[in-house]
């Protein structure tokens, strides 16, 4: 049986952990307690000692191979950018959730429409902790999920003075633990591909705290971008920009950089390659393909949030939102729009699935 050391030989020294939290988070939430995340967000043995070699941790990770088969066989994954059952362009009818949301606002929007109907109890979301950085929450009020929505990243004039490294990756798997101590049974997650996938691989095997996740959010991601203090310099070089004068940072079709005196400027993710987690190279997810509902800024007018509907749950929510917590744009209106707009997600999706493949071969392994 293989465990947590064959994921420190097979994963983390090649460079693959991505730092999702799922092996931590399963081992410390059936209380084995044999694993901790580290101060640099890296697993490791708590207590080496506690380690009964269950091996589940292992299995699902989602740099491993094992249960790929039966994680598919669970989404009804197919090529090439797993299930889906339809798109849509939408944003919050509530001008107060929109004005926060990261593009639409929609999955506050629909958070809010779950929380406050009854269909869930809580949602894992992950809120501002200071500027560039945010934390997993386990948000249980309106308040709470207001409080979490938005993804951009507010800076502050004192930006230059900072020392430590932000990222962009929030390890909202963690908060699981919060989930079991406090006993809630129906609970959306919010997360970016690699952490859905960690959730699906503890569906398939059926272990806690994953049972109480009814509803998977899953957020377009191009990466994972570290900012540390060279980092940003060497950003305020490619952007013709200062720290001082950012209003925030937000990511879509390439890094945007909003100035406080009005204006945006736009650097290509592919000039981003610097400061990307170096695990990220190797991911070929781009939209949530196990997700209940998929989540993106690209391919959608400003303001608003393309979703790729991928379950029949997810099909349902959705279309009960809409008209009341979700204005959607109409196909038969914006029928181009629509057609550019799912080809963009398309080829962006084939697009980091072949640089994976690319990046896998040099490594010298299979993408999984
Ligand atoms: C790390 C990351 C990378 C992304 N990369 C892309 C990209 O390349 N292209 C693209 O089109 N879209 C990307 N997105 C998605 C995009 O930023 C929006 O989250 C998405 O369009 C939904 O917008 P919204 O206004 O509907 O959501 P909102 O209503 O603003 O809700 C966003 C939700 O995401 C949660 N959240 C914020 N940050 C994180 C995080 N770090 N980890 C987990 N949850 C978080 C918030 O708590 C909130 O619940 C990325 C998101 C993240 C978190
Ligand atoms: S007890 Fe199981 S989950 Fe925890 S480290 Fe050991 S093998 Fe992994
Ligand atoms: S489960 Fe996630 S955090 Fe753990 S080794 Fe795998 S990728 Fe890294
Ligand atoms: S690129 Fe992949 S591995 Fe990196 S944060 Fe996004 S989903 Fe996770």
């Amino acid at each position: 049986m293989k465990s947590f050391t064959h994921l420190i030989e097979e994963v983390q020294e090649r460079g693959l952990c991505h730092h999702c939290g799922g092996c931590v988070a399963f081992c410390t939430a059936i209380n084995y307690g044999a694993l901790e995340l580290g101060e640099d967000g890296k697993p490791r043995y708590r207590d080496r000692d506690r380690c009964i070699d269950c091996g589940i941790c292992y299995a699902i990770c989602p740099e491993i191979e094992e249960l790929d088969r039966e994680t598919k066989h669970l989404v009804n994954w197919t090529p090439p950018m797993g299930p889906v059952l339809g798109t849509a362009m939408a944003r919050a009818s509530n001008p107060e959730v929109w004005t926060r949301g990261t593009d639409g606002g929609v999955v506050t929007a629909l958070l809010l429409y779950l929380l406050e109907r009854g269909r869930i109890d809580a949602a894992i979301v992950s809120r501002r902790a200071g500027p560039f950085q945010r934390q997993p929450w386990l948000a249980i009020s309106r308040k709470d999920l207001l409080d979490a929505a938005g993804f951009h990243f507010d800076t502050v004039p004192s930006i230059a003075h900072f020392s430590e490294t932000y990222s962009t990756f929030s390890p909202s798997i963690m908060e699981l633990q919060g989930v079991a101590k406090k006993t809630y049974k129906r609970v959306a997650f919010v997360g970016t591909p690699c952490q859905i996938k960690a959730l699906r691989r503890m569906e398939v095997l059926g272990v806690v705290p994953s049972d109480a996740i009814k509803v998977h959010l899953g957020l377009f991601c191009a990466g994972n971008f570290q900012f540390g203090p060279e980092e940003r310099r060497r950003l305020e070089t490619i952007g013709n920009f200062e720290w001082a004068d950012v209003l925030k940072v937000n990511v879509k079709e390439d890094l945007m950089i909003h100035l406080r005196q009005g204006g945006v400027r736009h650097i290509l993710l592919e000039h981003l390659d610097f400061m990307k987690r170096y695990a990220c190279r190797f991911c070929e997810d781009y939209t949530a393909e196990y997700a209940d509902l998929s989540f993106g800024g690209l391919g959608a007018l400003e303001g608003w949030t393309t979703v790729i509907i991928r379950t029949p749950l997810g099909r349902e929510l959705f279309n009960r939102a809409r008209g009341l917590a979700l204005e959607v744009s109409l196909h038969q209106e914006h029928s181009l729009l629509y057609q550019a707009s799912i080809a963009k997600v398309a080829e962006w999706s084939e697009r980091k699935k072949r640089t994976a493949a690319e990046n896998c071969l040099e490594l010298g392994q299979v993408a999984v």
